[in-house]
C-alpha cells in the first residue's frame, strides 16, 4: 500500500508507540499527592518543559495538554472571543476546528471577519492591514495549510497586528507546519500555537496548545485544577509521554525532489494549486471536471491511499479552501498528496497511476 495522506495523519512511530505502552504502567493520576504519583507528575512537567525548550517558548509561558488540535484551537477562540463590540479575525483558509467555530461565533452576533487568500493560497496581507485597529481582540491565522501546504508569514502578522491593534491576540495554528518548518515561539511573539501529536508519528487524541500569557486564558473545559487550572481533566499520560518522544525523533526534511517528481511525471489536464510558497510535503492538484473522490476510490484499487481534503472540509462537493484559489470545474476535482519517507519510483508510479485514472474518468463522461 502507497500511503500518500499524510497530512490527514501518520502511523505512530515504533518507539513513540513503546513510550505509549511502557508509560500505561504510569496509571497513577498525577494530581494525587502519594509518592508514585508525584513521580508520574514529574514525568508531566518534564514533558511540558520539554515542549517549551523544543519550541523555544516565551519566559513565563506554557503549554497545555488537550485532547486534539481540535479542542485547543475551540479553547483559544471560547478565551478569546467574548464581547459583541470587538472584532476577531481569520483567514479565509483555517482548518475546520478554526473556521467552523469563527462562523458559530459570527452566527451568535459576533463580529466576525474573514480575510480572503491570494491565489498562492496564503492570507492576504494587504486585506488584512485594513481590518486592523483597536477594536481587533483576536487574529487567528494557520500557519501552514492543510490543503494546499502554503505557508503563512506568521512573525509578519504578529508584528503588523501588535503594531496596530493595542490589544489583539495572536493565534496561529501550527499542526501542519511541526517538523515541516521551523518554529521558535518566542520569534514567532504568537500569544497561542496549537498543535497535534498524530500528524507527526505519535499518538491520537492528544494535542497541545502554547499559552504566551496564562492570565489572559480562560479554560475551555472546566472541572478540576489540572494543567495549572487551564485545562481541566485527569492528563492522559502515555499520550502526552508519547507525543514527546514522537517530537524528539522529529527532523525536518526536505521532500522539494519527491514534489517535483510527482509534477513533472503526470501526464494529464491538471492545475496546481501548491505553488511555491508551500511546505515540501505536501501538493494540492486539480483536474477539471472530474470528482476527487472518484480518483480517490481508484487509486485505492491500486493500493495508493490520497486525500481529498473532503473528511472534515466539504461542502457540495467542493472544497472549501482550494475553492477560493481555482475555478469551480477545478475545485470538484481536487486531490492532496501528502507523502514524507517514499522512493523516486513510488512518486513515479503515484503520479502514472493518477493520471491514468484522470485520463480514463474523463474519456468515461465524454
Ligand atoms: N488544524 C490543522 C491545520 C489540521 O490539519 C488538523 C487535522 O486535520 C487539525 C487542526 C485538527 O487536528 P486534530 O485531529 O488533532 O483535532
Amino acid at each position: 500500500m502507497l500511503y500518500f495522506d499524510n497530512a490527514s495523519t501518520t502511523k505512530i512511530s515504533k518507539s513513540a508507540l513503546d513510550t505509549y505502552t511502557k508509560s500505561s504502567e504510569l496509571f497513577y493520576n498525577p494530581s494525587a499527592l502519594y509518592l508514585p504519583a508525584v513521580k508520574v507528575s514529574k514525568e508531566l512537567e518534564n514533558a511540558r518543559n520539554f515542549f517549551l525548550k523544543y519550541f523555544n517558548a516565551d519566559k513565563g509561558s506554557t503549554f497545555i495538554f488537550t485532547g486534539c488540535a481540535t479542542e485547543s484551537n475551540n479553547s483559544v477562540l471560547k478565551s478569546a472571543i467574548t464581547r459583541k463590540d470587538k472584532k476577531y479575525i481569520f483567514s479565509a483558509g483555517e482548518h475546520s476546528s478554526v473556521h467552523n467555530t469563527a462562523k458559530y461565533y459570527q452566527e451568535l452576533g459576533y463580529n466576525v471577519v474573514f480575510i480572503p487568500l491570494k491565489s498562492n493560497g496564503s492570507i492576504d496581507i494587504s486585506k488584512l492591514e485594513c481590518e486592523l485597529d483597536d477594536s481587533v481582540a483576536l487574529v487567528s491565522c494557520i500557519h501552514v495549510s492543510n490543503e494546499t501546504g502554503a505557508i503563512n508569514d506568521i512573525k509578519e502578522i504578529v508584528r503588523m497586528v501588535k503594531s496596530r491593534c493595542r490589544n489583539a491576540l495572536v493565534h496561529a495554528d501550527g499542526v501542519q507546519a511541526v517538523g515541516k518548518i521551523k518554529i521558535d515561539l518566542t520569534d514567532l511573539g504568537v500569544d497561542y500555537y496549537t498543535i497535534s501529536a498524530h500528524k507527526i508519528h505519535g499518538p491520537k487524541g492528544i494535542g497541545a496548545l502554547y499559552i504566551k500569557n496564562i492570565n489572559k486564558f480562560k479554560p475551555f473545559i472546566i472541572g478540576g485544577e489540572q494543567e495549572k487550572g487551564l485545562r481541566a481533566g485527569t492528563e492522559n499520560i502515555p499520550a502526552i509521554l508519547s507525543f514527546k518522544t514522537a517530537l524528539e525523533e522529529l527532523k525536518i526534511k526536505d521532500y522539494t525532489k519527491l514534489k517535483e517528481t510527482i509534477i513533472s511525471n503526470l501526464n494529464c489536464d491538471y492545475k496546481l494549486v501548491s505553488t511555491d510558497n508551500c511546505v515540501s510535503n505536501i501538493i494540492s492538484i486539480c483536474f477539471k471536471g472530474v470528482r476527487a473522490e472518484t480518483i480517490q476510490h481508484m487509486l485505492e484499487g491500486y493500493d495508493i491511499l490520497i486525500g481529498t481534503g473532503s473528511a472534515c472540509n466539504s461542502k457540495a462537493g467542493l472544497n472549501r479552501v482550494v475553492s477560493q484559489l481555482v475555478p469551480r470545474e477545478y475545485a470538484q476535482g481536487a486531490i492532496r498528496l501528502s507523502f514524507e519517507d517514499v522512493t523516486i519510483e513510488e512518486c513515479k508510479q503515484v503520479a502514472e497511476e493518477l493520471s491514468s485514472a484522470v485520463n480514463q474518468y474523463i474519456k468515461r463522461i465524454k
